[in-house]
């Protein structure tokens, strides 16, 4: 198992109704719901983000697929927007897209672009088996396990572990499973450890650079 993400998108909410604040991995942007709906409008709303998801992401296959092509098309645009219909209680979402050709295309360019957008990442997650997983922490829920030498301290969540393997594989010399204390600080210089640490995608490690008051004993 490997996430798509090096970093997981990390968002939170406080009592402002109803701005969120999510942090991705270069930066933070707020989403929030209409005032129609109780919100203060100040950045894009859930179903927004999933049709920009899905818009940015047939233009990005577009533009990789025409510039492979070496064709000279300059400007493309995407409209997206979606609606829902309620069958003897089954909802099925519609989501229409719309490509937009602002340079011309050949009638034979435009069927081969229209498969490449058709099958575009996104795309293929919505329209493949998908699953969301949700599990519930408590702040201070997660045991926490220390690591330490003079140098670094590795704080470990078990309860956060998800188990991609991507520690251990990537840095053996430093997480070993197969030993009760799995991880060992010293086997890496603190710079490598840090890049190391911040691969893992659930958030189950901790790099700290100790203090001089802070160094082990
Ligand atoms: S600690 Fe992080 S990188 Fe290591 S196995 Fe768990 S989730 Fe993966």
């Amino acid at each position: 198992m490997k996430y798509k993400l090096e970093k997981p998108v990390h968002g939170t909410i406080g009592n402002s109704k109803y701005q969120c604040t999510i942090e991705w991995r270069n930066g933070k942007f707020v989403a929030d719901e209409p005032t129609t709906i109780g919100g203060k409008d100040t950045g894009p709303d859930p179903f927004t983000l999933l049709l920009s998801s899905l818009a940015s992401c047939k233009l990005i296959t577009l533009r990789m697929y025409i510039d492979r092509k070496g064709w000279t098309i300059d400007q493309v645009a995407v409209n997206a927007n979606l609606y829902q219909e309620t069958k003897e209680g089954i909802t099925t979402t519609i989501i229409d897209c719309d490509i937009l050709f602002i340079s011309p295309v050949s009638d034979e360019q435009k069927m081969q672009l229209l498969d490449i957008a058709k099958a575009c990442p996104i795309s293929k997650i919505l329209q493949g088996e998908l699953k969301v997983r949700v599990f519930v922490y408590r702040e201070g829920d997660a045991k926490t396990i220390k690591y330490a030498n003079e140098e670094v301290t590795v704080l470990w969540k078990p309860e956060f572990c998800q188990h991609s393997t991507r520690c251990w594989t990537q840095m053996p010399q430093v997480f070993k499973p197969s030993l009760r204390k799995w991880i060992d600080p010293g086997g890496a210089s603190a710079e490598k450890l840090e890049q190391q640490i911040a691969k893992c995608p659930s958030g189950a490690l901790v790099f700290i650079k100790n203090e001089p008051e802070n160094k082990t004993q």
